[in-house]
């Protein structure tokens, strides 16, 4: 990515910037208006009938449903593509056949309507969507998807990972747990009705009989032993609500003490939840209780902003545009690896 001073110039008239998601499951295209206000996105997600997501059959359905999103969304706020100033789309991290298909899409719009385009960090975008939505102002973000889980905190003009996991996302545990036992993709939100429900009818649960591995090294994570001491528990006999809600406690426990201690080692007030397994009731709870214990402050954007859409990748798109980013297409290649302290933080 290049700055070009004299785009500078051309910013006092805005127009709209268009976001492209495409890091996974999902393919979405979202929109800012030309006052900055970001609107919801048009977006479908691959919900395969078995087994989890294949990064190929992603892409196709990307592709496949591309054109219509596109249209529908122009439709929705009534713009034409000639109001577009920019095309945004998530340059990485995520799978690489998905991410392509995004970038492919960013570089023929961005070529056709003669626009700029500009690659952006999805983890980042998580970031800024979830600030913008609950106006907080220096958070902790603790951020829980499907492929990603990390404690991250803004410092140097950077987004420095403080804790993350260190082998499988939590979002990817809980699905593979749920298909481990006939639940198809997303399974995360059967998990968390199947928790409830034990819940509601064991008032006093306790975690006796049901104990698993803590997943906390350090100030980083690890899902995969969960995982497998998780499944072999309902294998042994246990019920699979009660196993559902002990994995969510265990896992989401893990995850709260790691932002409680990025709170304690930055002496920031804030923590923010993003990410698909932020939409769950009980780790937003849970960050509730942790942060009125430190007089801290615990914010959920709306659960369309916690999953993947393009809406927060306009919105970042808008931002580093403002700073005088712009991506050049020999420079549009995606990074499937992408790292979130990579990109410069210069905006408030
Ligand atoms: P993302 O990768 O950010 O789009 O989020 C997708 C992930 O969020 C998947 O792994 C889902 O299972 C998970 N997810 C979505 N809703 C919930 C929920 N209510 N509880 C737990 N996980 C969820
Ligand atoms: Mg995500």
């Amino acid at each position: 990515m290049i700055a070009y001073a004299s785009d500078q110039d051309d910013m006092a008239n805005k127009g709209w910037v268009l976001g492209i998601e495409s890091t996974a499951h999902t393919f979405s295209f979202g929109l800012v208006d030309p006052e900055g206000i970001p609107l919801p996105s048009s977006s479908d997600t691959l919900r395969p009938d078995v087994g989890g997501i294949h990064p190929r059959e992603a892409a196709d359905h990307h592709v496949a449903l591309a054109p219509q999103l596109l249209k529908s969304i122009l439709a929705r706020e009534d713009i034409s593509s000639k109001e577009i100033e920019l095309i945004a789309y998530s340059q990485g991290p995520g799978m690489g056949p998905c991410l392509r298909i995004g970038a492919a899409v960013a570089r023929s719009l961005s070529t056709h309507l003669n626009i700029p385009m500009v690659g952006v960090n999805h983890c980042v975008a998580h970031i800024e969507i979830g600030r913008e939505q609950c106006g907080c102002e220096d958070p902790i973000l603790l951020y829980v998807s499907g492929g990603n889980t990390q404690v991250i905190a803004r410092l140097d003009g950077h987004y420095r990972v403080l804790g993350e996991t260190l082998d499988i996302g939590i979002g990817n545990m809980l699905d593979k747990f749920a298909r481990n036992h006939g639940i198809p993709f997303p399974g995360g939100p059967v998990v968390e009705k199947n928790a409830s429900r034990w819940l509601d009818q064991n008032p006093d649960a306790s975690l006796e009989g049901l104990e698993l591995p803590y997943a906390v090294h350090g100030m980083d994570l690890a899902f995969s032993g969960l995982l497998t001491a998780a499944t072999k528990m309902v294998g042994d006999g246990k019920s699979l609500d009660a196993v559902c809600w002990s994995l969510q406690e265990h896992a989401f426990a893990a995850c709260i003490e790691v932002a409680e201690r990025a709170l304690a080692h930055t002496g920031k007030s804030e923590v923010l939840l993003g990410g698909g397994v932020a939409c769950n009731q009980r780790i937003r709870s849970m960050s509730r209780i942790m942060c009125g214990e430190r007089e801290a402050e615990s914010f959920v954007p709306e659960p369309k902003y916690c999953i993947d859409n393009g809406t927060m990748i306009a919105l970042l798109g808008r931002l580093e545009y403002d700073q005088g980013r712009l991506t050049r297409l020999d420079e549009s290649a995606v990074d499937q690896e992408m790292r979130t302290d990579q990109t410069p933080i210069t905006w408030p």
